[in-house]
């Protein structure tokens, strides 16, 4: 119905991009926060004035995560804030969609923004099912609110602060505030703006330990960290099959492949206990029931499309840190392309002939086959001897030369599988080396600390180096730069050995 060239004289009598003020946006202000903006300085005394001046519509642009009508909005205020392809991507909450979507959805859901069809909006992003389509609260920093009141007097809705998965600030380390829940009657009605809410518009604080506080950030750094891989497609088939290499890897399925599901479950319940409390989080509790909710639901055969926010809170659950993740997706995307789906599976399932044929066939050591492919030696040992493959088994008592070299490399804090790699050890052997010598545990660790850190050093340094005269902030903005976990770990290095990062310009 909208035309996106269309001259402003197509909305007569109801206002000229010419005459009225238009606000700037603000770098990372998210679409609704403008128009609020915008409607203040307007004068009009309805909220549904200003929604049908900017969007032809009475309601849609009321719509904080996703309005409509933005070829409509586009035209109406003469680009001022950029292409619809640019508003949608940099101020709703598609960006986090995207990631997820194959080149020709984003394209297609690009084109539902012009029109103000909702239910066409959830059938494009595959939400129909998962009863999340609910608009998520507004949510904001009282840190950074205080922050504004010097500059926006209005205060503004950062994008930042408004995914679906993020309840924390980044930069204060805090969590948000949310606004209270206006009840479906009252939705689409205002043009809220931070400052102005009144003490009951914002909701109660639910209770919150550190731990989970702390969870929470964890997982805002992974929203912002996967907010920076533009133009990356994260494919639900193969995403499984990440999900369940690292499921593997943390101990959660046996060898031949079977997932150790309750055990999975309780451990992800434990470590995000109370945060079902949180707005449009409570489909966390499902992971309880005997299909255990959404990760039953990511982790099975056909994934389907899913909400981003599962996807955020599993890849968080099951990695420390994005860099990991987006090294084994690359990986399993290798495998696939290069050895095809079934190579996928493989990996997870068909490790006895893979065992047989490196004992058998390369003359590897059964020690050494089962390390590398992950399989307990005892069991790997007597699939062995039951298809009468000829083993040769290494002493379990170590050299004297042997253990002054374990002993080395624990003092210099190699890492245990990699110590278990070398030395042609039981990964369990190394472990319980340890526990039995609470000093040597001690020098490892310290030493694995520092290795570590050197590690994320020369990491953020290249980062620096190829990005000279990047700001900081925007440094920091780079995916697996490195910075977070220094100023968590290692705040006295940044500051006493990169005096010139501070002095880089701040914007
Ligand atoms: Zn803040």
């Amino acid at each position: 119905m909208t035309k996106s060239a269309a001259p402003s004289t197509e909305y007569p009598g109801l206002f000229s991009p010419h005459q009225e003020p238009l606000p700037g946006a603000l770098d990372g202000e998210l679409l609704y926060s403008w128009c609020a903006r915008f409607h203040r300085l307007s004068g009009n005394s309805k909220a549904s004035t200003t929604s049908q001046m900017l969007f032809g519509h009475a309601t849609t642009g009321l719509r904080h995560d996703f309005p409509g009508q933005l070829g409509y909005f586009g035209a109406a205020t003469g680009g001022h804030l950029g292409t619809l392809q640019e508003i949608v991507q940099a101020r709703t909450q598609f960006a986090l969609h995207a990631l997820f979507l194959d080149e020709s959805t984003r394209r297609a859901t690009e084109s539902v923004f012009q029109g103000n069809d909702r239910s066409q909006l959830s059938r494009t992003l595959g939400l129909s099912r998962s009863g999340q389509v609910s608009l998520t609260p507004l949510k904001a920093c009282p840190a950074c609110i205080g922050e504004d009141r010097g500059t926006v007097l209005t205060g503004w809705w950062r994008m930042d602060h408004q995914w679906p998965s993020m309840y924390a600030c980044l930069k204060h380390r805090c969590l948000l505030n949310v606004m209270a829940n206006q009840g479906r009657a009252h939705w689409l009605q205002e043009w809220y703006l931070p400052v102005e809410l009144r003490e009951d518009q914002w909701a109660e604080h639910t209770e919150m330990g550190q731990s989970q506080v702390e969870r929470l950030i964890h997982i805002a750094r992974w929203t912002e960290a996967l907010l920076h891989q533009r133009d990356i497609y994260f494919d639900a088939t193969l995403l499984r099959h990440v999900y369940l290499y690292q499921a593997k890897a943390r101990g959660w399925m046996t060898w031949d492949g079977a997932l150790r599901f309750a055990t999975l479950r309780a451990a992800f319940a434990d470590s995000h206990r109370g945060l079902e409390a949180l707005p449009g989080w409570e489909f966390i509790k499902e992971v309880g029931s005997v299909n255990g909710g959404f990760l039953g639901l990511l982790l099975r055969k056909h994934p389907g499309r899913r909400h981003p926010l599962k996807h955020v809170l599993l890849m968080a659950f099951l990695y420390e840190e994005p860099l990991d993740f987006y090294a084994q997706y690359e990986n399993s995307k290798l495998i696939l392309e290069t050895e095809g789906p079934a190579a996928l599976d493989r990996r997870l399932t068909d490790m006895q002939s893979r065992l047989i044929e490196m004992v058998e066939s390369e003359g590897k050591s059964a020690n050494a086959s089962c390390l590398e492919l992950g399989i307990p030696t005892t069991q790997g040992l007597r699939l062995l001897t039951r298809k009468n493959v000829a083993v040769h088994r290494r002493p379990r008592i170590l050299t004297d030369a042997l253990k002054a070299e374990l002993e080395a490399l624990l003092r210099a804090g190699t890492e245990r599988d990699e110590i278990a790699r070398r030395l042609k050890l039981r990964k369990a052997y190394v472990k319980d080396y340890l526990a039995t010598q609470p000093e040597l545990r001690n020098a490892w660790e310290q030493a694995a600390k520092v290795q570590l850190a050197a590690r994320y050093r020369a990491h953020f340094l290249r980062v620096l180096e190829d990005n000279p005269d990047v700001p900081i902030k925007r440094i920091r903005r780079i995916g697996g730069n490195g910075f977070e976990w220094l100023y968590r770990n290692d705040r006295e290095w940044l500051a006493e050995n990169l005096p010139g990062i501070w002095r880089r310009p701040e914007t």
